[in-house]
């Protein structure tokens, strides 16, 4: 999981960068792309203004450099005065007709006093003139007869052009940084899990030493003499030796599931006849709900069902999922469980009448750790480890887990067990 887990967030971060960078080179070729199809639609169209002027002014226009850019100006040498009605209404179609649909200003070169004439600006957009007007458009030096024509709003006009390219790589930017946030999320998950599970793995290996050491003791304790005789003795040394034994049990459960999560368990596979071996557990759970005045019963749909499963983890499952049925509830528990032959499996159902679960719980129960709370408080003792035992075992075996259950009527968990013909 660890190895895999680095794996995926060195190739996410390659892919990352990749299309980071993929990413800006397209969008700044595209921005110079259309710079360049701007600059070729006005250039065409103030060629287009400039042969209609020398065919009213009947002159001839310069062989070379009839257009010159300067930042975002152009100027057109058309060698001859200019009437600004006439070159308004040319610059106006032309524009129109190439679908420059922005705003441009336009000033006339006035050689009787050096200077350029600032005439008008005109508007081909549909949108609002908010512009500030050009004080003075740049000088030609070495031209004579020439207007200068500049767009104040081309940058936007071309953005407005590009737009579902920069709205895309936004959302490319959102797309990754939401990939990094959940990688954030899931490193910083994986290291609280693997904290929990070297805490749990260290505290139960700790515990175990001691658990062994009162073993021992309370044996011989029970065997001597003198305790053998004093009956409050033996007693007291009886609750020692039981009380270490259930410490125990719990400690080795603990121990098996954190286990589980080193894949260090190897399942032990047996032949196992369903009737029987649930009977047994049964019976041997049957005192806990007795103590309880509660129920427990068996009711078999078929005469005879082999399957071949881990005897051991089989029987944690069940009386991990029977002690649940006696833990949660808050009547006398009544518990049914049944087998019944399907078509291509056999279901095991454990019926409680306990408190129920809740519709968005039914997964979550399943999580390691996870314990269903009102306000945080827990009536019940438990270390929200049982049901993800039993889960990782019924997939280890590939059974199918089903749950089912209705708030304070109770809870049915079913264990489906596909037929195997090699039995
Ligand atoms: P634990 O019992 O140690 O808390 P489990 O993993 O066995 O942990 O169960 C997880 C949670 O699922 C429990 O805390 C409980 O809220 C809920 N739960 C399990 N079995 C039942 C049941 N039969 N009826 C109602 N709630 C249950």
């Amino acid at each position: 999981m660890g190895k895999s887990l680095n794996i995926l967030v060195i190739l996410g971060s390659f892919v990352i960068c990749g299309l980071l960078i993929f990413q800006s080179v397209w969008l700044i070729d595209t921005w110079k792309l259309r710079n360049e199809a701007f600059d070729n639609q006005v250039i065409k169209a103030l060629r287009q203004v400039a042969q209609k002027i020398s065919e009213v002014n009947k002159t001839e226009l310069p062989k070379s450099n009839l257009i010159q850019k300067n930042d975002s100006h152009y100027a057109v040498n058309v060698n001859s005065p200019l009437d600004a009605n006439i070159l308004e209404d040319f610059l106006m179609r032309e524009f129109d007709d190439a679908s420059l649909n922005t705003i441009f200003e336009y000033a006339i070169y006035d050689c009787t006093n050096d200077s350029l004439k600032y005439v008008n600006y005109c508007n081909l957009s549909t949108g609002p003139e908010n512009f500030d007007r050009s004080e003075n458009l740049p000088r030609f030096n070495d031209l004579i007869y020439y207007f200068v024509v500049n767009f104040p709003q081309r940058e936007s006009y071309v953005i407005n052009d590009i737009k579902w390219n920069v709205l895309f790589s936004i959302f490319t930017i959102f797309a990754v940084l939401t990939f990094l946030y959940s990688m954030w999320v899931i490193m910083r998950q994986k290291k609280v899990t693997d904290l929990q599970t070297d805490f749990i793995n260290n505290m139960t290996h700790e515990f175990k030493t001691p658990i062994s050491s009162i073993k021992i003791a309370s044996s011989v304790l029970l065997e001597n003499v003198n305790i053998k005789t004093d009956k409050r003795l033996s007693q007291y040394a009886g609750i020692i030796k039981d009380q270490n034994e259930r410490l125990n049990m719990q400690v080795e459960k603990v121990l098996n599931i954190a286990r589980l999560e080193k894949d260090k368990f190897k399942l032990n596979f047996e032949k196992i006849e369903l009737n029987e071996f649930i009977d047994d557990i049964v019976v041997s759970e049957r005192i806990k709900f007795v103590n309880e005045n509660g129920q427990l019963t068996f009711e078999s749909k078929c005469d005879i069902a082999y399957i071949k499963a881990d005897k051991l983890h089989l029987t944690n499952v069940l009386s991990n999922i029977l002690d649940n049925a006696l833990k949660y509830c808050d009547s006398n528990p009544k518990v049914i469980v049944r087998l019944t032959n399907r078509k291509n499996n056999y279901q095991i159902s454990v019926t409680d009448n306990g408190i129920g679960i809740e519709k968005d719980n039914y997964k979550k129960i399943f999580d390691k750790f996870y314990r269903v709370s009102t306000g945080n408080v827990h009536n019940v003792k438990g270390f929200g480890l049982g049901l993800y035992y039993v889960l990782n075992i019924c997939e280890a075996h590939h059974w199918k887990m089903d749950i089912d259950s209705t708030v304070d009527q109770g809870t049915t968990f079913k264990i489906e067990i596909p037929k195997s013909k090699e039995i």
